[in-house]
């Protein structure tokens, strides 16, 4: 780390975690390897690429696809990834008349073994407000523009159930291995609002 590039906020939160850690560890209530084993799934394990490969192998087989929105919890789990809340998934898909989006208006809830952890703005009272009150508007602001015709529908995601969006296959991808295919599947397209794009994703964090 580079304390020079953080707010002084962030480096006292550093800090007090550090501390924070180091009474626990001293204390003996949590295990400094148990410690290492969690902070290794979430920087490695699990995030926005496993929902990735789920959704490219969702377009490239159709059976598999199949599978995968009757019982998403099922077909997430052939591929890997299951898990602490990734117990009770649903994965809806975006169609030319349907266009997904998740959100949790209570709190946070999100599918971690397949998206990882939530983006700030998710957790946001905004974001939690207007995805239910005014979907079209937040989606543009995102940069997605949705046709009149084309429905928005809103998920609200709870501690039974998690979704995951399964974004349109972008043109012109006919020839794309499944791998390749994975590398146009973001975050944002997996919450729903943000489309998969064929082309660079320069302005879309992964
Ligand atoms: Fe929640």
């Amino acid at each position: 780390m580079q304390p020079e590039l953080k707010s002084p906020a962030q480096s006292d939160a550093a800090l007090r975690i550090r501390a924070i850690e180091s009474l626990l560890v001293e204390k003996g209530v949590v295990d400094p390897k148990a410690l290492d084993i969690l902070v290794d799934t979430f920087e490695t394990k699990i995030g926005p690429r496993n929902g990735a490969k789920v959704v490219a192998k969702a377009w490239s087989d159709p059976e598999y696809k199949k599978r995968l929105l009757a019982d998403a919890t099922a077909a997430i789990k052939e591929l890997g990834f299951s898990g602490l809340q990734g117990e009770d998934m649903m994965v809806v898909e975006n169609t030319d008349k349907l266009h997904n989006v998740i959100v949790c208006t209570l709190c946070s809830c999100y599918p971690w073994p397949t998206l990882g952890l939530p983006p700030i703005w998710y957790k946001s009272a905004p974001y939690r407000a207007r995805a239910v009150s005014e979907p079209r508007s937040v989606l543009k602001e995102f940069g997605t523009e949705v046709a009149d015709d084309v429905e928005v529908r809103v998920w609200d995601t709870t501690a039974e159930m998690r979704y995951l969006v399964l974004p349109e296959r972008p043109a012109g991808t006919e020839g794309m291995t499944e791998e390749q295919l994975a590398e146009l599947v973001t975050r944002d397209s997996m919450i729903g609002v943000a489309r998969a794009q064929a082309g660079p994703t320069l302005f879309q964090p992964r």
